[in-house]
């Protein structure tokens, strides 16, 4: 199976300390991947490597096998490279409809209106939000928050999309319509790389799992296999 991502020998200093040290990863094409770990680990700042909102100090990101490491944030994204953030950020005043707009044409350049409309209107219907779409972004539930945030992610067109806890804060059975919402985008044709800090949800949706503690990958398999690992267990405990 062909690599849409791979994060190669990556470190990354703030100051004295080591967020990540030689991290290397890779995503497949298809894949729903978890990276996980406790507090500190670094998952975060990996993102935001992998994003290009951080330069790393030393290691490469390859996207669709090219190095997009010297590119920022907005070039990765009209790549293909999508994201979505624990926070989510639209523009309070517009509707739904209006803020996916924004992102499918802003997120892909050269894109027609009538292309990006198109986008959508899918977009819209693949995350269930076709009934709030002209709703003012400011007055969503925290559940359709969500849906919105990985909404505009997914009107860029990607093919990745990182997500950093975006199921934060939702209720169990929330977390379940969330699981289900990020299949379907799979199933749509987009790899998945997500962090998440709640293990019955990294569990249903992980094809594989990488464990981050202390800036190392430190374990890396299917959930149930690293669940089990010594070293993992440890770092959860030791926090
Ligand atoms: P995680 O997301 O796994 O909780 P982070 O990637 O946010 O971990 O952080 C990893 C380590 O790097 C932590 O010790 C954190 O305090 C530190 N860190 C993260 N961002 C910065 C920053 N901008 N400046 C200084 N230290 C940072
Ligand atoms: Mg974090």
């Amino acid at each position: 199976m062909a690599r849409v991502l791979e994060v190669q020998g990556v470190s990354k200093r703030f100051l004295g300390l080591k967020a990540l040290q030689g991290v290397t990863l890779h995503l497949e094409e298809g894949e729903i991947l978890a990276v996980i770990g406790p507090n500190g680990a670094g998952k975060s700042t990996l993102l935001n490597v992998i994003s290009g909102l951080l330069r790393p100090d030393a290691g490469r990101v390859l996207f669709l096998g090219r190095d997009v490491t010297p590119l920022p944030p907005e070039a990765r994204t009209h790549l293909g490279l999508g994201r979505a953030f624990q926070i989510p950020t639209p523009l309070p005043e517009l509707t739904v409809r209006e803020n996916l707009l924004v992102g499918a044409l802003f997120g892909r350049p050269g894109r027609s209106r009538k292309e990006a409309e198109a986008m959508v209107e899918a977009v819209l219907e693949l995350t269930g939000l076709a009934a709030k779409a002209e709703a003012p972004a400011g007055e969503l539930t925290l559940l359709e928050d969500k849906r919105l945030e990985l909404a505009r992610a997914l009107a860029t067109g990607p093919k990745v999309l990182l997500l950093d806890e975006v199921m934060a804060g939702l209720r169990p059975k929330e977390a379940q319509e969330a699981v289900d919402l990020v299949r379907r985008i799979r199933d749509a044709g987009v790899s998945v790389l997500f962090i998440e800090h709640l293990m019955p949800v990294v569990r249903a949706l992980a094809d594989r799992v990488v464990v981050l503690d202390y800036g190392e990958v430190i374990a890396e398999g299917p959930y149930e296999q690293v669940a089990r690992e010594e070293r993992v267990r440890e770092a959860y405990l030791g926090r």
